[in-house]
């Protein structure tokens, strides 16, 4: 004991935590304003990232209430990308991107960078019936999977790729599949945080990316899963 102590002394200050080597980051999505419940607990880290269905309908009176809690919370970066029921945010965007602290990274379509990590979000998924943020498959939504730069650490989508973490109720898959294909061929970010489909929420590894649908709430809206903590190096 007494020579671990001494040696953490001597040892310049960047190597005496493995902590510094790799960054926390706390991924929660579909929230739809669970934190009202009292056993959600989010962990610390160094990054929070929530993908996207903050509320119910997205009025501005929820995004309010959102923002109460989220701005609260203690983590040193966090990132919003809205999802379809984030409505505030296509109809209101500057009002509603107002009422969010300036503690919080809003990414639409854009870019941010956290100590060095590159990070994208965009919350657009494929159409289903009448909600915000929604895009044809096809030409639509590949344009703006285009749009993501080669060489993104950390993709925040609201929606997730084809085939991965992606299955509804009735075991059918209705997640991008030009969300998949530009992942897997172009983009290959390091981490992936998608939601949407709360009935799959998990986390998947596969060449070398790391897939988590952060989905905390089940299809009754009621808490299912703790928020998911990855490490990267
Ligand atoms: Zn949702």
């Amino acid at each position: 004991m007494r020579l671990l102590r001494g040696a953490e002394k001597v040892l310049p200050s960047a190597f005496r935590t493995p902590h510094h080597m790799k960054m926390r980051i706390v991924c929660i999505s579909d929230t739809h304003l669970v934190h009202r419940d009292g056993e959600f607990s989010i962990p610390d880290g160094d990054l929070l990232i929530h993908a996207g269905d903050a509320t119910y309908h997205g009025t501005q009176e929820e995004i309010r209430e959102f923002n109460a809690w989220f701005a609260a919370l203690p983590h040193a970066n966090k990132i919003f990308v809205a999802g379809n029921h984030d409505w505030g945010f296509q109809l209101h965007p500057e009002q509603s991107r107002a009422k969010l602290a300036p503690s919080i990274i809003y990414l639409q379509d854009s870019e941010t960078t956290v100590d060095g990590l590159r990070i994208y979000g965009s919350p657009w998924q494929p159409q289903f019936g009448l909600w915000a943020f929604n895009l044809e498959r096809g030409s639509p939504l590949r344009e703006r999977w285009q749009q993501i730069p080669t060489g993104v650490d950390v993709l925040i989508t609201h929606g997730p790729p084809f085939g991965i973490l992606d299955r509804t109720l009735s075991g059918r898959h209705v997640g991008c599949r030009d969300l998949h294909a530009e992942i897997t061929t172009r983009i290959k970010p390091r981490l992936h945080v998608f939601g949407h489909i709360h009935e799959d929420a998990g986390r998947h590894e596969q060449d070398g990316i790391m897939f988590i649908n952060a989905c905390n709430v089940d299809l009754t809206y009621r808490l299912a899963h703790q928020p998911f903590v990855v490490d990267l190096p």
